[in-house]
Formats: structure tokens, sequence, C-alpha cells
């Protein structure tokens, strides 16, 4: 076992604090990964403070992971020390259920491993990369490209995928209109890659407040939601949504602006249920859809887009005693736009 330093939820209820965890000795394929950054995800913040149902506490989160590989396993093939390498959402699968073997691994059958807050092979409870080392087997870590920064890197292992893999399955790119809602840590990597895809990007947020951060990220158009004028100018005018929001919507108003067969697609993930009326679906033959990060060969598909087109995060990189003002300022909708933490800052107790 290795003990590493992390910052680790003690409840629901209460700030994170400086910690110590364990790391399993290196099986014959896992790779111990040296962290460098790790980004502060919606999710990480969903989960410790119970949104999701309960988790066992004390909880590291964190699955937003870049670094370089610090030792590997005697049967490792796919890294060497030295490697810059990511990890995301997940840390393990049954590798052998349907969806598994199409390199699916989000949708294991079985149940994929989360990075954080999961029972492990082991039986142990994962913990995730709000910590110094992470040891994982070799399939569920990516490579970096040269050319990413491995600070601006991290974000895209969750909010990268997340948003990459819908707009891929559903067609986005010349010709499409596509729009992103809410410009967080998910829609802004939504903004740049619909953009890099070129489709035509419109950012639906709260306000105007950062339509000049939205155009410079790629955005063609951009609206306010509070301005009822926004859903009368669009109806009717789009091919996807992707909604990033962490809180719940009016799906109906969305819907309304699909243009026939247009898609809503929320990655999104708040605690209280979406609804929707069937009559918003029938007329216009429109779907509404969920998207879950995306599977290990994506995700290196999607590293390997960014850097090719020179993508990364726009992110704030903050030191480990900032991560609870991190939060709150998540949650007020005030990041620009995804936090990421110097793991060097990270002491132990
Ligand atoms: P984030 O950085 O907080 O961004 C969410 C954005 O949604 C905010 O910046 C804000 O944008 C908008 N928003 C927040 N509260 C709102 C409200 N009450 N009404 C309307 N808009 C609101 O969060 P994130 O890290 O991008 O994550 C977004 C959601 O995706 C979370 O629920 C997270 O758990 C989920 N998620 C899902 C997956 C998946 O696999 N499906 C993966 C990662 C994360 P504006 O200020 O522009 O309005
Ligand atoms: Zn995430």
């Amino acid at each position: 076992m290795l003990t590493v330093n992390a910052y680790a939820a003690p409840s629901a209820t209460e700030p994170l604090i400086p910690t110590t965890i364990e790391r399993r000795d290196l099986g014959p394929h896992d790779v111990l990964i040296d962290i460098k950054f790790a980004g502060i995800c919606h999710s990480d913040i969903h989960t410790v403070r119970g949104d999701w149902g309960p988790v066992q506490y004390p909880l590291a989160p964190g699955h937003e992971i870049a670094g370089i590989v610090a030792e590997v396993g005697s049967e490792v093939t796919k890294h060497s020390v030295g490697d810059r390498v990511g990890v995301g959402c997940m840390v393990n699968s049954c590798g052998e259920c349907k969806n598994c073997e199409a390199g699916e691994e989000q949708f294991c059958l079985n149940g994929n491993v989360g990075t954080y807050g999961a029972t492990d092979r082991d039986g142990t409870i994962t913990q995730g990369g709000y910590s110094t080392h992470v040891v994982v087997t070799e399939n569920f870590v990516v490579n970096i490209p040269e050319g990413i920064d491995l600070d601006v890197a991290a974000p895209l292992l969750c909010a990268g995928i997340t948003t990459y893999s819908p707009l891929r399955h559903w067609g986005a790119g010349p010709g499409k209109k596509v729009a992103v809602v809410g410009l967080g840590g998910l829609g802004h990597m939504a903004v740049k890659l619909a953009h890099a895809m070129g489709a035509e990007v419109t950012v639906l947020s709260q306000s105007l407040k950062k339509r000049d951060d939205g155009l410079r990220l790629g955005a063609d158009h951009y609206y306010a939601t509070s301005d009822p004028e926004t859903f009368k100018e669009l109806a009717g005018s789009l091919d996807l949504i992707i909604n990033t929001v962490s809180a719940t919507i009016d799906v109906d108003a969305y819907l309304s602006i699909l243009a026939l067969d247009g898609a809503l697609v929320s990655v999104g993930a708040p605690a209280e249920p979406l609804s929707v009326r069937a009559f918003s679906l029938i007329g216009g033959r429109k779907s509404f859809s969920g998207s879950a990060i995306g599977g290990i060969r994506e995700t290196q598909e999607m590293l390997n887009f960014c850097a090719e087109h020179g993508l990364g995060a726009d992110i704030e990189l903050i030191s480990a005693d900032q991560i609870n003002d991190a939060y709150e300022r998540v949650l007020a909708s005030d990041v620009r736009y995804r936090f990421v933490i110097d793991t060097a800052t990270l002491t132990g107790q």
C-alpha cells in the first residue's frame, strides 16, 4: 500500500479537508500515476453532497486526472514510465459484456467502476484525483498527446469526453445547428468541440454576462434564456441541443426550439427529475435523450482530436486550500471555465 496526500469530504455537509488515502500495491496490469492536475467537475459536488444518493465518507473526489506514469506493473504493455497520461470517470469495467466489447465501457452491463465512491474489484471504495497518486489498470489509462499541456488537458477527461461523445453520436458537423445550454465546465468544451467539428454553434446561457467569452470560444450566436424572446426567435430552428445544466430545465421550452427530427440531449444530471410533455416530442418527431461520458477508445479519439485542433480547457488553476471556495463558485455559476487543482499543493494532514 502507498499512503498519499489527498483532499476529501468527511461528510455531505462539511467542507473538504486535507488528509491521506491508501493506494493499492501495483498489480501486473496496473499503472501508478503521479497526478499533476485534477479538474473539479460539478459531479464531484453532486456526489459529495449526496445529491445522487448515499456515498461512503471520507471521499476524495476527482475524475479529471492528468499526470505522469511513475511505475508500471510487470505485464503492462500500453504505458511506460514517463508517459503523459489521463484518467477519467471510470477505472474498470467487466470487459466482457456486449457494451464493453463495443468499446462503450461507460455502459458496462455489470456496472463500470467509478473513479471515486465505487466498489473496486478488490472490495475497497475507490478514491479520486484530488490526490498525488493513483493506481489504475492500464486499459483505463489514456495518453495525453504532446501539444496539450497537462493542466488544460485534465478537464478533457470528463468535460471533454462527455460533450465530444454526444456531438459525434448525433452528427455535429458542417450544416448542423448545435446549441449548448449552460456555459460552465462541460458547456465551454461543448462550444469549442462543436465549433472545431464545423457546426454552427449557439450558446444558451442564463444571461449575456459571458457573451464575449462564448464568442471567443467559438460560438456563432449567444442568447440569454432568461429572455422569453430567445425561445420565440429560435423556435423550430436547431438540429441538436446539448444540455449541460446541473439543475432542472424547462425541457418543453428547449424542445420547442428544435427543428424537425431534432434532438435534445441531456448530459446535465440534476438530482430532481426532468419532465417532458408528450406533445413536445410528437409535434416534430423530436427526441429527448441522455449521454454519459464516453468509452475509453472514444476518450483517446477525443484527446487526439483536441491535440489536432489545439484545444484544451479554459482553466483557473487553484491550490488545494481553494477547493471549498471553488465549490461555492461552481454552485453560483461563477466558473471560467474549469477549476483545476495543482496537486503539488496537497500537503496531507
Ligand atoms: P458547471 O461548470 O457548474 O456548469 C453548469 C452550467 O449550467 C453553469 O455554468 C450555468 O451556465 C448553468 N446553470 C447552473 N445552474 C443553473 C440553473 N439553475 N438554471 C439554468 N442554468 C444553470 O457544471 P459542469 O461541471 O459543466 O457539469 C454540468 C452537469 O453535467 C452537472 O449536473 C454534472 O453532474 C453533469 N455531468 C454529467 C456527465 C455525464 O456523463 N452525463 C459528466 C460530467 C458532468 P450559465 O451561467 O451559462 O447559465
Ligand atoms: Zn465529471
